[in-house]
């Protein structure tokens, strides 16, 4: 990091996330509560819980993780203390990931999303973290299920459902783009902004996919687009956003922090967001993640304000709600110049 910035100074910065999944954020202490209240043997020993043998038993642990979740009150308190937890961090604005295959055996979409979007409200009307939906696919749904989805989305607009994502093990559903590129461009055509997970379980294939069959607005992950020049010149010169999760990516893919492509992403040109994917589940914070990447890359504050403006110009939300946020920012930074 440079010398003029450090973790107190990125804690107080007001910040932007566009990459975390609500099943990958409910603390230990409260799936302990929800599993003794409802009598539900836990999936392993609990100083193991967090122990994945690959992306599989990864997926199932969610589906226990969201079995859990059964009262309407259950569900709206997760998505309020979700939002909660952010504004402690000093998150103005988040993109949540919820993937409703996760929640199938409790929960339909109608009421999943009504119980969400009532605690995100409470939470947004106390000035708590602005958080928004993104509904997900799995990469081993059916085009089918797909356009069931985007169906369901075009007929419920709800400003805090701002997008459509695809999440799931790429390497183990094979190539999808093709099957998807229907439900995709049905989004597209009703006017739903979209991102998906590639280039992380797929190689820059997955990249090369999401961006030709899905035409999405964003990536997530991408970092494995680093292996390909042509693909790296193609996401600079389109300012295709890869919203990069840096511990995640050293969880599954990259053995070292030397070794993670992060730095060669953006002397390449390519626009990076900071983000946390799973941050319960991977002990981290996004304050905590943003001094790793400081750390890596070098930044000083302004790399790490022209990132924050960079995410808030990302974000799926409209014109007026991106200007209020930049005008956040610039209160900030007008604050701390006034104090020196
Ligand atoms: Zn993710």
């Amino acid at each position: 990091m440079a010398a003029d910035i450090d973790e107190d100074w990125l804690a107080n910065l007001p910040k932007v996330e566009l990459h975390i999944h609500l099943e990958g954020s409910i603390p230990t202490a409260m799936l302990l509560t929800l599993a003794s209240k409802y009598g539900e043997d836990l999936p392993g020993p609990v100083e193991k819980l967090y122990e994945f043998d690959g992306l599989k038993s990864f997926l199932e642990f969610l589906d226990w993780i969201c079995g859990l979740i059964r009262s309407n009150d259950d569900l709206e308190s997760i998505a309020y203390e979700f939002a909660r937890r952010l504004s402690e961090q000093r998150v103005s604005y988040a993109e949540v990931i919820v993937n409703p295959t996760h929640w199938s055996r409790h929960w339909t979409l109608d009421r999943l999303s009504e119980g969400l979007i009532a605690g995100f409200e409470r939470a947004a009307d106390e000035g708590l973290t602005d958080c928004r939906l993104l509904l997900s696919l799995l990469r081993t749904q059916s085009s089918d299920a797909a356009e069931g989805l985007v169906d369901w989305m075009i007929a419920n607009r709800n400003p805090r459902i701002v997008g459509l994502s695809i999440d799931g093990n790429e390497q183990a559903a094979g190539r999808t783009g093709p099957r998807f590129a229907h439900a995709f461009a049905k989004a597209r055509g009703a006017g739903i902004a979209t991102t998906a997970h590639a280039g992380e379980s797929s190689g820059p294939e997955g990249v090369w996919d999401a961006l030709d069959l899905l035409r999405v607005n964003r990536i997530d992950h991408g970092v494995r687009a680093a292996e390909d020049p042509k693909l790296l010149a193609r996401l600079a010169r389109e300012e295709i956003v890869l919203n990069v999760c840096l511990t995640s990516n050293l969880v599954l893919l990259y053995p070292s922090i030397e070794l993670h492509p992060l730095r060669k992403l953006l002397e390449s040109g390519v626009r990076v967001t900071v983000n946390t994917d799973d941050p319960e589940l991977l002990g981290i914070t996004l304050t905590s993640e943003w001094a790793k990447v400081a750390s890596l890359c070098g930044w000083s504050r302004e790399d790490a304000v022209a990132t924050t403006r960079r995410t808030i110009d990302a974000a799926f939300c409209d014109e007026v709600r991106k200007r209020e946020l930049h005008l956040e920012l610039d209160y900030y930074l007008g604050l701390e110049n006034s104090e020196k």
